[in-house]
């Protein structure tokens, strides 16, 4: 990899991520610099999702490094931070209207019994009678209105918080998501870990960590180019997708991708993993754009139970291993532990 770690000192990384602006020419506002700048420190998931565009396609757009940035670069509690503002406004809004009615409930109360205190002589007058009604009268029609005000408030108030939780859930999902392929990235794929991780620690039920990476897949770019990789890319996503509807499914960068199999069960996890790899390896592939004969997409799987004393860093390790085994063995292959 050419961002070295020999770019040691803050300038010389800094001058080496302005060489990279100035040779992909992208302009260096401080989202495009960033990127750069951290991968050229080497921050891994910035450079898992980089180097192809900048060794292999050798072509870099600006989208690409915004999208890098918004996926990697912003802290993601930080990246609602706008929005999270607004929702805190609307709330404290709503609070003082309901601090307000309140207020107005109590006074309403102190109107009333005031009105009232006349006729609790033993013989109010006509007259008496008539002005308490007044008096409750025009209090009630105060109180209307300020009821009236405040619907129409919480109203307003509940279509936006609607609105505000909809952009968050929108914008939450960008940053997990893989723009290629539509499946989870990797920060999707630590955000599983973490549950599953969850799960053995509630309930003690350990599920199996496959990762999958196609077999030659740098000949599949060199030999029809990196539009048809790309195409292969999004095929195996869909077919990994109908194989395992039920199961977290992350690409994790390049030709490699992370399933999460809710099972604890030996047997069942390695017949789900030899399916897969039997359904790519007899699937004749044809892409869609001409009459492209790819032939069948070959792959190889390593997979890892998790243990109780696991934590996401030795349980992917586990299974990265595994899949190493796998590509030893020949490719085409699945390795699981026991
Ligand atoms: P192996 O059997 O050992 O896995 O060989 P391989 O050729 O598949 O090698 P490896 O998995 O190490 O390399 C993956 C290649 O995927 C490297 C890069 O050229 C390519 N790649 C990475 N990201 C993308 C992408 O977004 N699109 C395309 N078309 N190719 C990509
Ligand atoms: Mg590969």
């Amino acid at each position: 990899m050419s961002h070295s770690t020999s770019h040691r000192t803050p300038f010389d990384i800094a001058r080496r991520a302005l060489w990279y602006v100035g040779k992909f020419h992208t302009p260096p506002s401080p989202n495009v610099y960033k990127v750069w700048y951290r991968y050229v420190e080497g921050i891994v998931t910035v450079v898992a999702n980089l180097d192809y565009a900048v060794h292999d396609a050798k072509a870099v757009s600006v989208e690409k490094l915004e999208e890098i940035h918004q996926q990697y670069c912003v802290d993601p509690d930080g990246a609602n931070d706008e929005t999270s503002d607004h929702l805190a406004k609307q709330l404290a809004s709503l609070q003082s209207a309901i601090a307000t009615q309140l207020v107005a409930g109590t006074q309403f109360r102190a109107d009333l019994d005031e009105a009232c205190e006349p006729l609790k002589d033993e013989s109010p007058t006509n007259s008496t009678v008539v002005s308490c009604a007044h008096k409750i009268l025009a209090s009630n029609g105060a109180m209307q209105q300020r009821v009236q005000i405040l619907s129409e408030q919480l109203e307003a108030s509940e279509a936006e918080v609607r609105a505000l939780q909809e952009e968050i859930a929108e914008s939450r999902k960008t940053l997990t998501t893989d723009t290629l392929t539509g499946l989870g990235n990797r920060r999707h794929f630590d955000l599983d870990i973490h549950r599953a991780l969850s799960l053995a620690g509630a309930e003690a039920f350990y599920s199996f960590l496959l990762l999958i990476d196609l077999d030659h897949f740098k000949q599949v770019n060199d030999t029809f180019g990196h539009k048809c990789g790309d195409e292969v890319i999004r095929y195996v996503a869909t077919h990994l997708t109908e194989l395992c509807p039920d199961a977290p499914i992350s690409r994790l960068g390049g030709d490699e991708f992370a399933i999460i199999l809710f099972t604890d069960n030996h047997q069942k996890a390695t017949r789900v993993a030899s399916n897969i790899r039997q359904s790519f390896a007899s699937t004749p592939l044809k892409l869609s754009a001409g009459s492209v004969e790819l032939g069948n997409v070959e792959l190889s799987i390593g997979g890892a139970r998790l243990r109780s004393d696991d934590d996401a860093k030795t349980w992917f390790i586990r299974a990265d291993k595994l899949l190493y085994q796998a590509k030893k063995a020949g490719r085409n292959s699945v390795v699981l532990e026991d």
